[in-house]
């Protein structure tokens, strides 16, 4: 598997940028909440200060989320630029620093993954509210939006027709004493 390896002895006094891609399979992140679908990439400066090396830059890889609301599934790519850790220096040789990589990423993680945050956003529908229950949410939402609203429509004519006949049914057989209820 592809890490970040810093070679503390090539590394000169100044720093040195590191750019590239640590392999996916770093995160081990594989299930029906969180998948990763991408590998994560770095572009970072690297430079030693006496027993510690400290690392900035920008970290980041794309997860596919289940949406909270709508439960719909999506992309986000978790991105942090401002990444900064310190490494201590004992008597390695090199310096691997991909889980301290892994570990930030994570901690970036939504706690609530919401699909108007995708990095293509999609309006967060809920299912339940969704009329066309028998219509898959993938198939064209332009063309079948206004069928659905005309049987919706098609649907509440009906009602309505039902229930002025049941009150004019009920009147008829009520009890003249009886106040009709309001
Ligand atoms: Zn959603």
């Amino acid at each position: 598997m592809k890490r970040l390896i810093i070679d503390l002895e090539s590394l000169p006094e100044e720093g040195k940028n590191f750019s590239g891609k640590i392999d996916r399979d770093l995160f081990g992140i594989d299930s029906d909440e969180a998948k990763v679908v991408d590998d994560l990439h770095y572009d970072l400066h690297a430079q030693r200060f006496g027993n510690e090396l400290f690392l900035q830059g920008k970290i980041s890889a794309a997860f596919e989320f289940c949406c909270v609301r709508c439960l719909n599934r999506f992309v986000q790519t978790l991105v942090i630029d401002d990444f900064s850790t310190s490494i201590r220096i004992d008597d390695q040789w090199v310096i691997d620093p991909s889980d301290q990589l892994r570990e930030e990423i994570l901690l970036d993680f939504p706690a609530y993954p919401h699909c108007e945050d995708a990095d293509e956003p999609s309006t967060c529908v809920i299912p339940n509210m969704h009329f066309g229950v028998d219509k898959s949410p993938s198939s064209g939402v332009n063309s079948s939006a206004p069928t659905g609203e005309s049987g919706v429509w098609d649907a509440l004519d009906a009602l309505g027709g039902i229930s002025k006949s049941d009150k004019k049914d009920q009147k008829s057989w009520q009890l003249p004493n009886v106040e009709p209820p309001k």
